[in-house]
């Protein structure tokens, strides 16, 4: 089905957690490997696939399969074409388990490992919506928190010059990291760390993405944030009602709190493990 080997990653999941004296943020850069997992954009020729990384029997490398997502986020209300030609291009099914693979299109989030999930389509394609709302030019550097198995970082390379994406569990940066290095993706910037504190040294972003829902968005991130720039995150609601999609906006006179949509979000936790 899918005969990509991910050298190490089980063994890893062992490991006993590092120190924070010894987990110093990391730079992981994204090196392309041969092969290629993004769907060519429209008027694009097709990149040849090397004949051991096609997954065989299940279709999914298949145009089709993502199309018919795209047209179910679309029929959701998804509208930035922008977004949804993204959507298309990142192989979805090549970020989770080759058990779930038959169910990557669906709009269900998924187990990618340590408790953690994928999130679904519409989630992803919403967030990213949000981001780029009222906006023509590229946006500029973004930073996610909570990098999981790295999709939605390929799905806003396509949307954003640079994308910064951080991640407090080893297992899952590492895991990342593999899943992304068969992409070409020179923009994106894998970082192992504690998320709540932000990563001052790509700051001031254009906009802050985060894929892990807490009390209240941590003060790094709206400081790290340009001004004109904007931050989609997940927040706890009053005590016990669950967690919203909060929009923040930076401006020179302050910040603008809209908070949208129920949502379910892994919580955002501190430290590194
Ligand atoms: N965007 C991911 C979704 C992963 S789920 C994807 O496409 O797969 C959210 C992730 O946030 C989890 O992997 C979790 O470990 C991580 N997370 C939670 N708190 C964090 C923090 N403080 N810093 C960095 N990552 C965090």
């Amino acid at each position: 089905m899918n005969p990509r080997p991910r050298p190490g990653f089980p063994a890893r999941l062992d490991r006993p957690a590092e120190t924070p004296a010894r987990a110093a943020r990391t730079v992981a850069p994204v090196a392309p490997r041969s092969g290629a997992m993004l769907a060519p954009a429209a008027g694009e020729r097709p990149r040849p696939q090397p004949a051991a990384l096609t997954p065989q029997g299940l279709g999914l490398d298949s145009q089709a399969v993502r199309l018919a997502m795209v047209q179910k986020l679309a029929a959701q209300g998804i509208k930035d074409v922008r977004v949804l030609e993204a959507m298309g291009r990142v192989e979805r099914h090549r970020f989770v388990d080759t058990a779930l693979a038959t169910q990557a299109y669906e709009d269900t989030s998924l187990p990618i490992g340590l408790g953690q999930t994928i999130s679904k389509p519409n989630v992803v394609a919403r967030m990213a919506e949000l981001l780029l709302a009222g906006r023509t030019a590229t946006m500029g550097r973004v930073l996610e928190i909570g990098t999981g198995c790295g999709y939605q970082a390929a799905v806003l390379s396509l949307l954003v010059k640079e994308v910064y994406s951080i991640e407090r569990l080893r297992g899952l940066h590492e895991k990342a990291r593999e899943n992304l290095r068969t992409l070409r993706l020179p923009n994106v910037h894998l970082l192992f760390g504690d998320g709540m504190a932000g990563f001052a040294q790509g700051a001031p972003y254009a906009g802050i993405i985060a894929a892990a829902g807490g009390e209240a968005v941590p003060p790094a991130w709206i400081e790290q944030l340009a001004v004109g720039g904007r931050l989609v995150a997940p927040v706890a609601r009053a005590a016990g009602a669950g967690q919203a999609l909060l929009v923040l906006d930076k401006t020179a006179s302050g910040v603008q709190h809209t908070l949208l949509e129920a949502v379910h979000f892994v919580p955002l936790k501190s430290g590194i493990a």
